[in-house]
Parts: structure tokens; C-alpha cells; sequence
């Protein structure tokens, strides 16, 4: 078996990885020289690190490895605990996967950290008070990257949300919150629509609430929640959201702090994180020393203070601190109001060095908090629920005629047999069988409920068709009478009672 296969089939067998030693790549572009000063200032704070430099990017890709790393890195990565990444080029044209995602979803990465800070008045933002950490689910949600065409009008993707998934990144976003002295956990969903998707990730989110009584807890539907991290980001603390929601607001924060040239971030899992700077490996400044590390520079103190060196990651951040707010800024930051040196990348490089130990009077100081062991995060033990099939949904690809409801809806009533009855059709989950709107819009795309016949129930003598259960042969039975029937069925998805609660969502109008 290859290695990467053995990681994805058998990731319990993953080594114990290392602490001091970790790995690096230096990527593309700036990123020999935002490496080689970070470097530097670790080893000249005595961050005591050693490392194993593996190649990734442009380079891997041109020579034929589609997701820009070579089969034997992934030796090296499992090796240690932490990954430090320089950032690197996708080249252009297609055929290239991204390494990001590849790494993220290989080795296991679930939450994605970063933190959002304003610098004022050395980076303009209009929201000095601004200081909060968005952390992203980062391997669920839509990008689970399950998409299908179904019909010749309808493509689909799947939102894939677990409670094991939500527990874990929801447990490490309290658990960050108490390791850095943050107040306060904010949940963003969208469970007013997606009740069981995003209502998992509440539901989680309130009964993991309940042991950080130290920590508060609220939560916001995710539109008003981002339009206030774009108006008011000083009320915000700790933000924990689902994977697509995160990968928008953390872009907006990071503008809206200013600092998305100075930002760091942490891709976090159980055996091995991911340190990186938000920024790209911008080509056009390579080679010229004009880069700023400070990116490189945080995501290496988020990976100290991961490692529990978080008294050194405090360290480098107050010289960086000192270093802005003395003027000294590399070109991307000058500003005739501030800027008292204009400095290059190794410039700037011994500005931080020699203010290692100093603390910035203006800038707030970083202070870790209690920092000073890895956080650990444990998902707690589940039982399985009570889990009931009491009907399912036959998705129909249809496009005869004039597209009108009630001829399929009497085509599939006949075809029902005896254990099971229609219920409804939707189209794009609005119902238009029976009793639809002759102005809804129906596109090819038919959505088929079906539940256990009235004559099944009453001979149960339950009384109520969604308590009956419905056997996998008359699911398989009805299957077969519509493929007979010439009916072009795409897929199907079961219809659950969970613990006795219905585990599915009603159509619009049913
Ligand atoms: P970019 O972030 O590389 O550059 C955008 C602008 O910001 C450029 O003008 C650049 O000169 C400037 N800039 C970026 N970092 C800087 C720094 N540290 N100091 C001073 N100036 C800096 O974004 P882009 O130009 O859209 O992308 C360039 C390449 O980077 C692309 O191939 C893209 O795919 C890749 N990229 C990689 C990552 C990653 O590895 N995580 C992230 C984003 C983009």
C-alpha cells in the first residue's frame, strides 16, 4: 500500500509526531526570503526548533505531481507536529489540484484558525479596537466536494456536516478561547434554514457552551453576523463557524482589520498543524527584498504557541509590535505619517531581532494567556441513536409534456404499490403535488416523497403514517415499478425517524 492511501485508510496508525522538530517549505515566490527571516528570529529567540525541509508548489507541479507535493513529503509531514509553509504559486491552466486543500483533507486539519488584528494608526483600519479570531470548520460543510449533475437543468452539491466534526472544532474554539484569555465564543450558522445541517452545529455548539461557564457563548444567523463583523468587529471575540461561512468572513475580517498582508493562520488536527501567512507568494516583489514577513513571522508564533512555547511566540510578537510602532516598516507598509525607516525584508529581519525583549508602548502588548501546553481537544463518547426508516424520496428526472405536476403525481400514486404512498412532489423543495401554485417555476428536477400507505399503518394500528416503518425491499420494489414504468429516477435519499424525532426536512408547503 502507498503512504498517502495508508493515511486516508488507516489514520489511527499515524506516529506519535515530535515537538521540537518540525517541517518546513519554503514555497514560492517571496517565500525563500519571508522564510529565512522568520528563521532567523526563532533561532535568535530561542524557540530551539530544528528542522526537515520538504519541497511543495510550483516546482512539484511542473514535474507532474497534481497536487504540488511529492509522494516522500508525506513521510517527513507525518514525522512532526507542526508544518511551517511558505506560500506558494499554482501555476496556470488547469489539471492542478490545490496542495491546501489536499493537506487539509489528507492529514486531518479540522479547524482553521486566524486571528484578525488591528495595527492603527501604523495600518490603516477604521476599527482600531478591533482583535478577533475566526475559527473555520475546514474539512465538512459544501466542501466536502461531493457535486453531481443530475438532470439536464440541475446540478447539486452536498452539504456533509457531523456531529463528531462539529464537537471537535467546537470543543477547540472554547478551549482556545480559556488558553488565550479571550471572554467570549460567538456561533454563526444559518440554522433558521438549514435546520438539520447548520442545526447541528448549534445544537453542538450549545451543549458544549454548557461546560465553559467561564467562557460567554451567543450566537448569530450568519448574514447579520457578517454584516456586523464589517460594522462593528470590536464587539467580537472568538467567532466558530461552519466551513463556507468561515472561509468568507475570515477574508472579511482580515480586510477589515487591515492587515491581510500581516496576518498569520493555523490549520489545526489531531496529530499535525499547519502554519502559514494569509498572503500569497506574490511574484511580483520575489527576489527584490521588499517582502514584509510579518505574515510568516505570526503563523510561526501561532505554531510556538501550539507547540507550548507560548512565552516565545509572545516574545517575537511584542518586538514585531515595537518594530511597527517605531516606524520601521518594509515598503508595503509606508506611510509618510509613521514610517521613520524604510527598511527591507532582512532589514526588518534585525529591527525585530533587536527588540526581542521589549515591550510596544503604544500597541496593545500580546499577552498568551495560560498558553503553555498544546491544547488538546477530545470528542466525547457517542451512543448511537435509535434510527428508523419510515419513508423515502425518489428523485425524478421528467421533463414530459408541459411539465405538469399532477400527470406525474397520478403516475406515481399508481405506481406506489401497497406499502407505500405518495405524499408529495416538490420542485426545488416548493410543493406542487398535490394542491400546487400553477405560477411556481418547475424545472426537470422532481422531488418524490414517499411513506408507509394508510393501509399499512392502520393494520399496525399506529395511527400515524410517519411512525410506520417502511422496509428497504419496498423501497427497492417501488425502484424497480418506476425504472418498469419508463421513469428516470437519479437518486434517492431515506426518510429517518431519529431517537423517535423526525430527521428530515418538510417541503415548502407541505
Ligand atoms: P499575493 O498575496 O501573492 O499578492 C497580492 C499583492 O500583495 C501583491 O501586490 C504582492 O506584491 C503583495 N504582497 C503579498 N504578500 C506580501 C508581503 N509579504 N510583503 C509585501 N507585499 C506583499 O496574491 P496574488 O498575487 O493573488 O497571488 C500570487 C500567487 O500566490 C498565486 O499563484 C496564488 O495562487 C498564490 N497564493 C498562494 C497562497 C498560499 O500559498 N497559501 C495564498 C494566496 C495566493
Amino acid at each position: 500500500m502507498k503512504l498517502t492511501e495508508q493515511i486516508l485508510t488507516n489514520p489511527q496508525s499515524a506516529p506519535a509526531p515530535l515537538d521540537n522538530r518540525i517541517t518546513l517549505a519554503y514555497g514560492d515566490g517571496i517565500g525563500r526570503e519571508i522564510m529565512e527571516s522568520t528563521l532567523a528570529i526563532l533561532d535568535a529567540a530561542g524557540a530551539g526548533l530544528e528542522y526537515d525541509t520538504i519541497k511543495i508548489g510550483k516546482e512539484m507541479y511542473l514535474e507532474g505531481h497534481a497536487s504540488g507535493i511529492s509522494p516522500e513529503a508525506w513521510d517527513v509531514l507525518r514525522r512532526n507536529k507542526a508544518f511551517l509553509k511558505g506560500p506558494i504559486t499554482t501555476p496556470q491552466g488547469g489539471g492542478y489540484k490545490s496542495l491546501n486543500v489536499t493537506i487539509r483533507k489528507t492529514l486531518g486539519l479540522y479547524a482553521n484558525v486566524r486571528p484578525c488584528r488591528a495595527f492603527t494608526p501604523y495600518v490603516k483600519s477604521h476599527f482600531p479596537d478591533m482583535d478577533l479570531v475566526v475559527i473555520r470548520e475546514n474539512e465538512e460543510d459544501l466542501y466536502a466536494g461531493i457535486e453531481h449533475q443530475q438532470t439536464a437543468e440541475v446540478v447539486q452539491c452536498l452539504k456533509l456536516v457531523s456531529r463528531p466534526g462539529c464537537e471537535r472544532l467546537i470543543r477547540y474554539a472554547f478551549e482556545y478561547a480559556r488558553a488565550y484569555g479571550r471572554r467570549k465564543v460567538t456561533c454563526m450558522t444559518k440554522d433558521n434554514i438549514m435546520k438539520h445541517t447548520d442545526g447541528l452545529f448549534h445544537q453542538v455548539f450549545d451543549e458544549v457552551a454548557k461546560e465553559y461557564q467561564d467562557i460567554e457563548a451567543d450566537h448569530y444567523i450568519i448574514d447579520i453576523g457578517a454584516a456586523m463583523l464589517a460594522d462593528s468587529p470590536g464587539r467580537f471575540d472568538v467567532v466558530v463557524t461552519l466551513n463556507l461561512y468561515g472561509d468568507i468572513i475570515s477574508d472579511i475580517t482580515a480586510q477589515v482589520a487591515g492587515s491581510v498582508g500581516l496576518g498569520g493562520s493555523a490549520n489545526i488536527g489531531s496529530h499535525i498543524s499547519m502554519f502559514e501567512a494569509i498572503h500569497g507568494s506574490a511574484p511580483d516583489i520575489a527576489g527584490k527584498g521588499l517582502a514584509n514577513p510579518s505574515g510568516l513571522i505570526n503563523a510561526a508564533c501561532m505554531m510556538l504557541a501550539h507547540l507550548g512555547k507560548g512565552r516565545i511566540a509572545e516574545r517575537i510578537q511584542n518586538a514585531l509590535l515595537c518594530t511597527l510602532e517605531e516606524g520601521i516598516h518594509t515598503a508595503d507598509l509606508y506611510n509618510e505619517a509613521f514610517t521613520k525607516q524604510k527598511v527591507s525584508t532582512s532589514g526588518f529581519t534585525q529591527a525585530v531581532i533587536q527588540r526581542l525583549g521589549q515591550e510596544p508602548s503604544r500597541l496593545k502588548a500580546v499577552r498568551m494567556g495560560q498558553q503553555s501546553k498544546p491544547i488538546e481537544v477530545q470528542v466525547k463518547p457517542y451512543v448511537r441513536p435509535d434510527k428508523k426508516l419510515v419513508g423515502v424520496d425518489v428523485f425524478i428526472d421528467w421533463a414530459d409534456g408541459n411539465r405538469i405536476p399532477a400527470e406525474l403525481g397520478h403516475q406515481l400514486e399508481k405506481l406506489a404499490g401497497e406499502a407505500l404512498q405518495l405524499k408529495m412532489i416538490t420542485n426545488r423543495g416548493v410543493k406542487v403535488y398535490p394542491d400546487g401554485f400553477p405560477e411556481t417555476f418547475c424545472t426537470d428536477h422532481w422531488r418524490c416523497r414517499f411513506v408507509a400507505s394508510a393501509s399499512k399503518v392502520d393494520a399496525q394500528g399506529s395511527g400515524m403514517a410517519y411512525a410506520a416503518p417502511v422496509a428497504y425491499s419496498d423501497i427497492t420494489n417501488l425502484l424497480q415499478r418506476l425504472t418498469i414504468a419508463g421513469l428516470n429516477f437519479i437518486k434517492i435519499e431515506n426518510l429517518y425517524e431519529i431517537d423517535g424525532e423526525r430527521a428530515y426536512s418538510l417541503g415548502q408547503g407541505e
